[in-house]
């Protein structure tokens, strides 16, 4: 398991909960994905296993199955093949968990596209009837599934600050209204595809979180990131779905629930018992095999 990688072969741009940053080029990053997990915006001090690399191998599905299925579609993404210069102790480290992808500006929000009201969506609709400020038809239930998928932004927090739920008005600010609606609507169509391709395997995707970067030369809007991934999204097993109550999932929901219930939610420092780390590795790795057919072994296998 690692949760601190250190490459010596290039340099590194940035740190996020769960990824780093390298420079490739001007063009282009090394994008590793490390076995650290967060929740609730805080990181846990150990890691769990296999974790980068199911990250970044579902991820790269993603990128590959949806230029299909949404016409148009750019996406960050270009191989998952380490860069030529890197040492190959280096190469070592990072096997299955990186890959390079194009260096673009970051649009700063948090583009979260919901399909089923859970979480701090059910939480503001439980008291004011909104979600993310935008009034919902009466009667939902707790984890109904919306008449239609719903866009709804938040805030990007320095790490350390907690993510702001916002209104899409209050997001076309930060973005500028130049790029806001296009943003929306490249969303809620990945959104739509992805359920459905997921929902074809047994997987309902609750709700997801995007972000998207700009092309400058082309003026395009890109998807970057990780996308639709157990740490991006809440997946639900489909054959379990019932409405009126908390489902079980794939995701970090199961690691919420014990720190929930232990007490230690937004608590800094916290180590997973082992029983926990290991069950949401078999979680995610589940979700990899179900959405992808294959097993995560296998599709590291298959890098050479
Ligand atoms: P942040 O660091 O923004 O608070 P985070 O903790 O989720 O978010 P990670 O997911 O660990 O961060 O790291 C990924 C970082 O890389 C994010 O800041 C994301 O915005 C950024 N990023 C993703 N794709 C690109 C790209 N193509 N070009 C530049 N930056 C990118
Ligand atoms: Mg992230």
């Amino acid at each position: 398991m690692s949760t601190n990688i250190e490459l010596e072969s290039v340099s590194k741009l940035a740190s996020g909960k769960v990824r780093d940053l390298y420079e490739i080029d001007d063009k282009t990053l090394l994008f590793v994905t490390t076995d650290r997990i967060s929740a609730y915006d805080v990181i846990m001090a150990n890691g769990v296993p296999l974790k980068g690399a199911t990250l970044t191998q579902l991820s790269a599905h993603w990128f590959k199955v949806l230029p299909e299925r949404v016409p148009g579609l750019k996406t960050h993404f270009i191989t998952l093949d380490p860069p030529a210069g890197l040492s190959d102790a280096d190469k070592e480290k990072v096997r299955g968990r990186s890959m390079q992808v194009r260096k673009l500006k970051v649009f700063p929000i948090e583009v979260i596209v919901r399909g089923y009201i859970t979480g701090s969506a059910w939480n503001e609709y439980k008291k004011d009837g909104t979600v993310h400020g935008l009034p919902m038809p009466a009667g939902l239930q707790q984890c109904s599934r919306f008449p239609q998928p719903i866009y709804t932004p938040s805030t990007k927090a320095e790490l350390g600050q907690h993510d702001e739920n916002i209104s899409p008005e209050q997001a076309a600010k930060i973005v500028g209204d130049q790029y806001a609606s296009r943003i929306e609507e490249l969303a809620l169509k990945v959104y739509k595809a992805a359920a459905e391709y997921a929902g074809e395997r047994g997987i309902i995707i609750a709700d997801t979180k995007f972000e998207f970067g700009l092309d400058e030369e082309t003026d395009e809007i890109v998807l970057i990131d990780e996308v639709l991934t157990p740490d991006s999204s809440r997946f639900w097993p489909a054959d379990e779905y019932e409405v009126g109550r908390d489902q079980d999932s794939f995701d970090k929901q199961f690691l919420r629930n014990w720190l929930t219930r232990e007490g230690l939610k937004y608590k800094e420092g916290v180590a997973m018992p082992a029983d926990i780390a290991e069950s949401t590795s078999a979680r995610y790795r589940d979700a990899f095999k179900r959405l992808t057919g294959k097993t995560l072994e296998e599709a590291v296998e298959a890098l050479g």
